[in-house]
């Protein structure tokens, strides 16, 4: 018989991120708690693609808390950056970087660039594992589309919401409130996959 399952720690300890995923998750009866809760401390993201560091960090919550562990990486790939910074979004403009550090070192980067070719996407990386063994992670991913502004807009958000314009709603995701956000995101839509893979292994009703 399956277990139903009450309560997960969030492997990350970006706060935006946190505020996102609990958000999403109200209301399926799942308590989220973030691992800071647990004091489990960050630990390095040495892969190259998203699913390695989401499962590196999943396993770590998982094998420190003895809960099962859902865990996000996410980032942004910039076309006309060959689809840099991807894996490495939080330390494009190097390790500690600030949200504005990033944010000031994209605009450089692209300056001269024209509108047509500033696109650019989120990816959004899910991976849950039952328990830090879990041979058979549940993985679910999503992107979103957009195009990088010249000038910040808006202080919704986090990370590069105020330079990433969302042509559906013709205004900068740093713009958008929660509530809009966490309708089209691509970790709204990640998470929604992810809650159709919990209703099929019968976690959640
Ligand atoms: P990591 O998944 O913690 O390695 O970092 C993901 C980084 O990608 C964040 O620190 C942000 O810079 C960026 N990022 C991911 N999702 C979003 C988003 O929804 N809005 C803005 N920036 C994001």
């Amino acid at each position: 018989m399956t277990q139903k399952i009450n309560k997960i720690v969030l492997a990350s300890g970006n706060a935006g991120k946190v505020r996102e995923i609990n958000k999403l998750f109200a209301g399926c009866g799942i308590e989220v708690v973030p691992q800071s809760d647990f004091n489990v401390p960050e630990v390095p993201e040495t892969g190259t693609t998203f699913v390695e560091n989401a499962i590196i960090k999943a396993r770590h919550a998982a094998r420190l808390t003895g809960l099962p562990a859902i865990s996000d990486d996410s980032g942004i790939e910039v076309d006309a950056l060959d689809a840099r910074p991807g894996v490495y979004s939080a330390r494009y403009a190097g390790e500690g970087a600030s949200d504005l550090d990033n944010n000031n070192k994209m605009l450089e980067e692209l300056q001269g660039i024209p509108e047509a070719e500033r696109t650019a996407r989120y990816w959004c990386l899910l991976v849950f594992m039952r328990h830090h063994n879990d041979p058979v992670p549940i993985i679910t991913q999503a992107s979103w589309e957009g195009r990088i502004l010249e000038a910040p807009l808006g202080d919704g958000g986090f990370g590069y919401d105020p330079i990433f314009y969302v042509p559906t709603h013709n205004c900068a995701s740093g713009e958008l409130s929660m509530e809009e956000k966490n309708k089209i995101s691509h970790r709204a839509l990640a998470l929604q996959a992810m809650l159709e893979e919990f209703k099929k292994h019968n976690f959640i009703d």
